[in-house]
């Protein structure tokens, strides 16, 4: 019997002007094995779960067969790496088309390993599979908790090592996204690209992720406003959750809002703003308290794209730019504040509830508490974060967080009910992740990884058996480091 798989692929970028990409094929490997598969993003996809796990799916999330109406290409990008510009684009993936789903949505589907581009300088083109599972886990944990991201829909080994430290088994990330549309991408179009090029690009961009105002006055203002209102939401979830994206490049930032490029990311353990965890990250610059920032920055380096398109006039073009940087920091804030207000079961304002959040996370800061640990335990009213909430100060400032819950119309339990949907029971902590890799990438073993993934797919649930997931590392694997 032959399933149909149901891939129903167009190319609306390999329709854009040729400068944007290299059209091309992946390079085939030796020996696909399909090794994860996500079932109901497959589903949800309009794709056939029994017709890929059955026929030889393997063979199109390695590259080794192209699926009907696919016509894979390379992405052109530049971006500034820690603060210095350079030419980029896709160096070990290829966009093999966009899926339009059974709901209508159009969705970017890519390879991520599959081999070496235009693009790759001196890279290999390829990946290695404990990076390819950690995108996996990660990403998906990041659905799970509400926060817009690319998702992860397959991944194969290769059957070939690939060099690195030390030699790892070759892997190929099927990642999908609602596009591939960076900063980053404005910047190379910006740069070697015409004025009409320009208009192009950011046409395509507010067709595919801003139809709401493509008919405003000033479109292309509307564009900028638009994005900073998302990038605002997304960055203050991140700062919600404790997540530490790692290498915020401006070409790891995604137009449509998505978290995307899931390379040296962790999720924080002890509140600390300055928490780092990316070995190469000597500087702290994309440290947790700096991300809000540094998303500004980013977003001032899009708005720069932008400017023939604001005015006509350069000077006029430069201010509505700079207003629409500038209001980033407000949005941000709001979202903030709100989202913390959510954590410890407010609803309605009062001034004083900044001073009073403020004050939490600074004793948090004091004591080392756990970040997820403490909400958690505020959240279901236990006493686990005993260092913290043994002492004076954090029993006093708990009667201030009392009297202001009896300040508003909701009930206890209405509060209790908003902290539960606020507070993640767990996260993907580093030392759950590493043991899941490990036992998928040395044993061969993926339940570990798959027991993990189930409960980090409904992190507000609260059930008992999440609770073995809020353990602390022990000290003797701290500080924990990542590497790209
Ligand atoms: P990233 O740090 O993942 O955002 O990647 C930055 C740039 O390096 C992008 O242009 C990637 O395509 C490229 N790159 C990363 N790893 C490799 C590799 N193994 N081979 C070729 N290009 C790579
Ligand atoms: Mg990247
Ligand atoms: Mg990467």
């Amino acid at each position: 019997e032959i399933l149909e798989t149901g891939w129903n692929l167009d190319n609306s970028y390999a329709r854009l002007p040729e400068l944007f990409y290299t059209r091309m094929n992946p390079t085939s490997v030796g020996s696909p094995k399909l090794i994860v598969l996500n079932e109901p993003l497959a589903a949800s996809l309009g794709l056939n779960v029994h017709a890929l796990q059955s026929g030889d799916s393997a063979a199109v999330f390695a590259g080794n067969q192209i699926p009907e109406g696919a016509l894979p290409l390379a992405q052109a990008y530049a971006g500034h790496q820690f603060g210095h510009f350079n030419l980029l684009g896709d160096g070990r993936a290829l966009l093999l088309g966009e899926q339009i789903t059974p709901q209508g949505e159009r969705v970017d589907i890519q390879l991520k390993g599959s081999g070496q581009t235009p693009y790759s300088r001196r890279g290999d083109g390829r990946a290695g599979l404990g990076p390819m599972l950690r995108e996996y886990i990660i990403s998906e944990a990041m659905h799970g908790l509400g926060i817009a991201t690319t998702r992860s829909l397959a991944v194969v080994t290769t059957g070939e090592s690939i060099i690195r430290e030390t030699d790892q088994p070759g892997a190929i990330l099927t990642r999908v996204a609602a596009s591939h549309l960076r900063v980053g991408t404005f910047q190379f179009v910006s740069q070697w690209g015409t004025a009409q090029d320009l208009r192009v690009l950011a046409d395509y961009t507010l067709q595919r992720h801003y139809p709401d105002v493509e008919t405003a006055e000033n479109r292309y203002l509307s564009l900028l406003q638009e994005v900073i209102k998302r990038q605002a939401v997304l960055i203050a979830q991140w700062q919600l959750v404790g997540f530490i994206h790692g290498v915020m490049n401006t070409d790891n930032m995604a137009i449509s809002g998505e978290t995307i490029d899931y390379g040296p990311c962790a999720f924080m353990d002890a509140y600390n703003l300055a928490t780092v965890f990316s070995s190469i990250d000597s500087h702290g610059r994309y440290a947790y308290g700096n991300q809000p920032q540094i998303a500004a920055w980013n977003l001032a380096r899009f708005a720069e794209t932008l400017l023939p398109l604001l005015h006509d006039d350069e000077a006029q073009a430069i201010k509505l730019a700079e207003d629409a940087i500038a209001n980033f920091a407000d949005l941000f804030h709001r979202n903030w504040l709100a989202g913390m207000r959510a954590k410890l079961g407010i609803f309605n304002e009062e001034p004083q509830d900044k001073p009073l959040i403020e004050e939490l996370l600074s004793m948090m800061q004091k004591h080392r508490a756990d970040y997820t640990n403490t909400f958690r335990a505020l959240t279901l009213d236990t006493a686990e974060e005993t260092d913290l909430f043994e002492t004076a100060e954090f029993v006093q400032w708990h009667e201030l967080w009392q009297a202001r819950l009896g300040r508003q119309q909701q009930s206890t339990a209405d509060s209790h009910q908003l902290m539960r949907s606020s507070n993640p029971a767990l996260i993907p902590r580093n030392h759950r992740v590493e043991a899941a890799l490990e036992a998928a990438v040395e044993q061969g073993d993926y339940s570990v990884m798959e027991r993990l993934l189930a409960a980090l797919s409904s992190p507000y649930a609260h059930t008992p058996e999440q609770a073995e997931y809020s353990t602390l590392p022990a000290e003797s694997i701290r500080p924990y480091r990542t590497f790209c």
